[in-house]
C-alpha cells in the first residue's frame, strides 16, 4: 500500500473518492502523479454490502447531521435528509443507479437558449459540447456504458416494458434501456449483471462501474495513489500569497493530520464542496476560500424531480432487473413552447417494498398507504428528471447552530422551486401519467421529490470571476492551485444525470492539471 509524507509537498490532495475525485484520482495515477485522497467515510466492499435497502442506506449513506430550509416539500418531508449522498470510499457511485446521458448542445448555453427568465441565475458554460465530446467518448468507454461504442444494452424486464409499451402509445419514438453504466456483459475485468435488483445499493457483483470497483483500484496499480479512508478534511490551508498548501483532516482515530500538496482538488459532492471551502476562511480569505464573487454555495440545483406509478390488474415486479435501465428521451428537447424552459427525461424506477412503503406517498398512512402497498407487485414506476432554474437564494451556507462530530458547522440546504421547476414537474406528471394510461393502468399515484440526489452547482464554472467561482478547466479563479472536481462545477444543471458528465469533466481536469504540473503551476 502507497504511503506518501504528511510533509511531501509534490503530491495532490484530493478530498472525496467518488464520481469526481475517484476519476481524477486515477487519471492522475496513470500520468505518473503521486496522488492523496482523502475520503470521509470506511472502504466498504461487494463484501460489506447487504441486499436490504434500509440495512444498506446506513451503511452507505452520509448520516452526519444537516440542516435545510426554504419551501421546497423535502424541506416539510425530510427535514433531516436534505440529500442522499454516500460517505464511503467510492462515494455516491456506490449507489448510484448508473443512467448515462449527455448534455446537449444548448443546455452548454443555458441563458442564451431560455433567455433572461425572472428570479433566475442562468449562465453560460464556458465551455461546448464540442469540446467536452472526446472527453464524454472516453468517460463512456471507460465506464462500459451500453448503447455506446459498442456495447450491448441490457435487456428489457418488465418494467420497462410497460413503460416502453405506453411511450410508444403516446407517440414518444425515443425510449430504450439505456445508456446505462453496467455490464450487459463482462467488461473490463467487471462481470456481467446478475439483475438482482440491488445496483441501487451497494453492487456486491462489481457488475456497475463506480470508482470504487473501476478507478481506484486501477490507480492503485500505479503505486502513486494513497487512499486514506476514514479521514475527513476540516480546512484546505494556504500560504501568505494566497496559495493552497495543504489539507488539515481528521484521520480514523480522531487525530487531526496536515497533509501538504502541491496542487488541493475538492470533490466532496456539491453541499460537502462548498461547506469546505466556507470552513476554510481565514483572515485572508474571511468569506471562505475562492470567494471573492461571493458564489460558493449559490446557485444549488437538485433537479426536477417526481416519481409517477402506474399500478396494474397483472404483476409487473418491477423490482426485478436493473433499476433504471429504461429512458424515454422526447421531453428532453429544446421547445419553450411547452410552458417551461429546458427539458426532461423519463427513467424508470424501482423500490423494495421497504422503501416503496416510506417514499410513494409521505404523510400518509392507515388503509390509504395500505392500499397503495398491497398493489406492489402490480406497480411499474417512473422518475422524472428535468433541468432546474440555478436561482442565487438557493444556496448551502453553515449551519448556525448545529455541528458535526468534529464540532464543525454541518451545512444548511436553502432551496425554493422556481414557478419553471413547478411547471416542468406537472408536465412531467401528466405524461408519465398518460404512458401508464395508455397501457390499462387501473391506478395511478404521483410521488413528490425524494431527498436529491442529483447536487450541483454551488461552485459553478463561469467566464468571469465575477459570475462563478471556477474557471473552464474547475481551477477557482482565485486560488492558482485550487480546483473543484465534482457536480459543484455545473453552471447550469441540464436534464441529464450528472456523473457521466462530472467522470468526462474529471478526465479533462486531469490533463490539464498535468500540463500545468509539467509547467510547474506552483
Ligand atoms: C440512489 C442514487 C441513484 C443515483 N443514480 C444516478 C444515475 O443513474 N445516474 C447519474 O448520473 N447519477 C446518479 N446518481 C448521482 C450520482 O451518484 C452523483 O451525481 C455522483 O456520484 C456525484 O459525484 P461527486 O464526485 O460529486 O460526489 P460523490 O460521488 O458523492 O463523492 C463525494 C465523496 O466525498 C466524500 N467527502 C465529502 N466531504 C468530505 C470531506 N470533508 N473529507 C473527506 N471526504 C469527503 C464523501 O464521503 C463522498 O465519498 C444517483 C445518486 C443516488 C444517491
Amino acid at each position: 500500500m502507497t504511503r506518501f509524507g504528511y510533509d511531501d509537498s509534490d503530491v495532490v490532495v484530493i478530498v472525496g473518492s467518488g464520481a469526481g475525485g475517484g476519476t481524477l484520482a486515477n487519471e492522475l495515477c496513470q500520468q505518473g502523479i503521486k496522488t492523496v485522497v482523502l475520503e470521509a467515510g470506511p472502504h466498504l466492499t461487494g463484501e460489506d454490502y447487504v441486499n436490504d435497502e434500509w440495512e444498506a442506506f446506513g451503511q452507505m449513506a452520509w448520516t452526519d447531521p444537516r440542516t435545510t430550509s426554504g419551501g421546497w416539500q423535502i424541506a416539510r418531508d425530510f427535514p433531516n435528509l436534505p440529500a442522499w449522498i454516500v460517505k464511503a470510499v467510492g462515494g455516491t457511485t456506490t449507489h448510484w443507479a448508473g443512467a448515462c446521458p449527455r448534455f446537449k448542445p444548448h443546455e452548454f448555453m443555458a441563458r442564451s437558449a431560455y433567455g433572461d427568465l425572472d428570479g433566475t441565475s442562468l449562465l453560460d458554460w464556458p465551455i461546448t459540447l464540442s469540446e467536452l465530446e472526446p472527453y464524454y467518448d472516453r468517460a463512456e468507454i471507460k465506464m462500459g456504458v451500453t448503447h455506446r461504442h459498442g456495447r450491448p444494452p441490457l435487456p428489457a424486464n418488465n418494467n420497462y416494458k410497460v413503460f416502453a409499451n405506453g411511450a410508444d402509445k403516446i407517440g414518444y419514438r425515443q425510449y430504450a434501456t439505456g445508456p446505462y453504466a453496467t455490464n450487459a456483459e463482462p467488461y473490463d475485468g467487471r462481470p456481467a449483471s446478475v439483475q438482482d435488483g440491488f445496483n441501487f445499493q451497494g453492487d456486491k457483483q462489481g457488475a456497475k462501474w463506480s470508482t470504487l470497483v473501476a478507478e481506484l483500484p486501477k490507480a492503485a496499480k500505479t503505486g502513486k495513489l494513497d487512499l486514506r479512508p476514514d479521514s475527513h478534511a476540516a480546512q484546505i490551508l494556504h500560504d501568505g500569497q494566497g496559495r493552497a498548501t495543504g489539507v488539515a483532516y481528521v484521520d480514523r482515530n480522531g487525530t487531526l493530520r496536515r497533509q501538504r500538496a502541491a496542487v488541493v482538488c475538492v470533490a466532496g459532492n456539491s453541499i460537502e464542496t462548498p461547506r469546505l471551502l466556507l470552513l476554510s476562511a481565514s483572515a485572508r480569505f474571511p468569506d471562505g476560500l475562492a470567494n471573492s464573487s461571493g458564489q460558493v454555495g449559490r446557485n444549488y440545483m437538485r433537479h426536477t424531480t417526481a416519481t409517477a406509478w402506474g399500478q396494474f390488474d397483472k404483476p409487473v415486479n418491477m423490482h426485478r432487473g436493473e433499476t433504471m435501465a429504461g429512458i424515454i428521451a422526447d421531453e428532453s428537447r429544446l421547445d419553450t413552447g411547452r410552458g417551461f424552459a429546458g427539458g426532461y427525461y423519463m427513467q424508470t424506477i424501482a423500490l423494495g417494498p421497504a422503501f416503496f412503503g416510506k417514499f410513494v406517498a409521505p404523510g400518509s398512512w392507515g388503509p390509504e398507504l395500505a392500499a397503495i402497498v398491497d398493489g406492489y407487485r402490480n406497480t411499474a414506476g417512473m422518475w422524472i428528471i428535468g433541468e432546474d432554474m440555478p436561482q442565487s437564494g438557493n444556496r448551502i451556507t453553515l449551519s448556525g447552530d448545529t455541528t458535526d462530530a468534529h464540532g464543525l458547522p454541518v451545512a444548511n440546504v436553502h432551496f425554493d422551486d422556481h414557478p419553471n421547476d413547478v411547471a416542468m414537474r406537472r408536465h412531467g406528471v401528466a405524461q408519465g401519467t398518460a404512458v401508464y394510461n395508455a397501457v390499462g393502468a387501473v391506478r395511478t399515484i404521483e410521488t413528490p421529490p425524494y431527498p436529491s440526489t442529483h447536487n450541483l452547482g454551488t461552485a459553478r464554472m463561469s467566464e468571469r470571476p465575477g459570475d462563478g467561482v471556477l474557471d473552464r478547466f474547475g481551477r477557482t479563479h482565485d486560488v492558482p492551485n485550487l480546483f473543484v472536481s465534482d457536480g459543484s462545477q455545473f453552471t447550469t444543471g441540464a436534464a441529464a444525470n450528472p456523473t457521466l458528465t462530472i467522470v468526462a469533466l474529471a478526465c479533462r481536469q486531469a490533463e490539464f492539471i498535468a500540463r500545468e504540473l509539467n509547467k510547474t503551476l506552483v
